[in-house]
């Protein structure tokens, strides 16, 4: 992008008293990503940005926003005043994406938004200029950096649009309002502060409060939470799932070590995705969607979906210094997503000496619900699909006990967190060359560390 001051002043309505030309062509909120012509705008959180604009400036920053109730206004710079600098900065994304005027795809879930926001870019880049979010900038300060990203010539901007709580996609779908809405799921994560999956569902349709007249409406068909409340809106809808009631349906699903394979319904083209499990499968027939709504043709979707690059740490392969596999999935973790990935972690072949074996760390913020959830992860397990678990963390209890029949002494539970060390060392003693491991927990659990020995 590229503003003179005066025009961004015009756009979050503040006075500007002086350098009224000069040109600015970035917008951060790091003094460390400053470079020459940005635009800092110092943000009020654990840290308070306005304490490093002179860091910005002696990396490049010519102007910078600045909080009217905050002291030490620098006087080298043209400073733009304003009552609240995130607020500003959503208002000039706004102002931003209307005179760019992109078509606007945006995204949200408990689970496979930046997977399903990866696939779409990727469909919709054979026809189009498109602008997508970069790894996981999903929050109110996330879409308005992205969109202020963006370049003029931007065709479609492909949103993921996050939330932790009730209001929050009610304000990002204001400030975008989108084309076209995506729901790729209802799962329970933050569950702690929703209480309910019901309300969790509320508060994911959000994203269509603002969604055009004209726009449309793709979600996840198999769920009735999101089924009965699409019935409320007047715009076009379609649903992808694995039921025959879904507008697109995947029939004839593989998964392999590294890829999976699928058909579906109303199309004769195969299609392919880097990835495994059928979560990622209902990802890709989300993608499929939005890509025919835009008019690329099927066999250009399946390039698209086949060549894709997914952002880095989810349902990883790497190589153990033991000879195993290990699946890591340690960026995070919830129930939904944990049953999701134990399941394509069952799918995977494994040889005749071979052994599957699961990792897995507590799933955090469940509040109340926590010990049935944890619990709930029994549904999944048996050990002719999954021989040996190394469960970790107080909560992990609660699926331990649910086991205790099915896995006797092929699960191990390490109750404590500083137990992580000892676990590990077991791991290493049990492991053969053969084998495969998976790896998931919260990111909290720093399952990571695993990882690393066992690399
Ligand atoms: P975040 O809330 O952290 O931004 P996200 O919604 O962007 O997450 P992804 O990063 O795409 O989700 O995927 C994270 C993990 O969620 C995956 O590694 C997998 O474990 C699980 N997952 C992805 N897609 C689905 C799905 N459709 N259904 C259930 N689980 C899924
Ligand atoms: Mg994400």
């Amino acid at each position: 992008m590229k503003m003179q001051l005066s025009e961004i002043a015009n756009a979050i309505g503040c006075d500007l008293s002086m350098n009224e030309s000069t040109i600015v062509s970035s917008v951060v909120f790091d003094s460390r990503k400053a470079v020459a012509d940005s635009l800092f705008v110092p943000l009020v959180g654990e840290r308070d940005g306005h304490d490093y604009v002179a860091n910005a400036v002696a990396n490049g920053a010519v102007a910078a926003l600045w909080q009217k109730d905050h002291a030490n206004r620098p006087e080298n710079i043209p400073v733009l005043v304003v009552d609240d600098t995130l607020l500003a900065l959503q208002k000039l994304a706004k102002y931003y994406l209307q005179k760019v005027n992109p078509t606007v795809v945006g995204i949200t879930g408990s689970n496979g938004k930046t997977t399903t926001k990866d696939m779409v870019a990727a469909v919709l880049s054979k026809r189009f200029n498109v602008h997508k979010t970069q790894a996981n900038f999903n929050n109110e300060i996330g879409v308005p950096i992205t969109i202020l990203e963006m370049k003029p010539t931007t065709e479609i901007l492909v949103l993921e649009m996050g939330m932790d709580r009730a209001g929050q996609l009610h304000h990002l779908s204001e400030i975008v309002c989108p084309d076209v809405c995506v729901i790729t799921m209802i799962g329970e994560a933050h569950i702690e502060f929703f209480g309910t999956r019901d309300k969790i569902a509320d508060a994911k349709m959000e994203i269509t409060d603002f969604l055009k007249e004209d726009g449309k409406f793709i979600f996840n068909g198999d769920e009735p939470l999101l089924q009965a409340r699409a019935q409320k809106l007047n715009q076009l809808q379609a649903t992808f799932g694995f039921n025959s009631t879904d507008t697109i349906y995947a029939t004839n699903f593989n998964s392999y070590m590294h890829h999976a394979s699928f058909t579906i319904n109303d199309s004769k083209v195969k299609f392919t995705i880097p990835m495994i499990g059928k979560h990622n499968v209902s990802n890709a027939l989300a993608a499929i969607l939005v890509g025919r709504t835009f008019g690329v043709p099927d066999v250009e979707i399946a390039q698209a979906l086949a060549n894709f690059v997914p952002t880095a740490n989810r349902m990883q392969w790497e190589k153990g210094d033991l000879g195993e596999a290990i699946m890591s999935d340690v960026y995070n973790s919830n129930p939904t997503a944990a049953k999701a990935v134990l399941t394509s972690f069952s799918q995977v072949d494994v040889d005749a000496f071979g052994r599957r074996i699961a990792v897995l760390g507590d799933m955090l913020e469940l509040g109340a619900a926590s010990h049935q959830l944890h619990a709930s992860l029994a549904e999944v397990l048996t050990p002719q699909l999954i021989d040996e678990l190394y469960l970790y963390g107080p909560e992990m209890k609660y699926l331990f006990e649910a086991l205790s029949g099915k896995y006797e002494s092929s699960a191990l539970h390490y109750y404590e967190k500083d137990h992580m060390d000892r676990m590990i060392n077991d791991l290493r003693e049990d492991i053969k060359p053969h084998d495969i491991v998976m790896l998931k927990g919260s990111h909290g659990m720093h399952l990571e560390k695993v990882l690393e020995r066992l690399l």
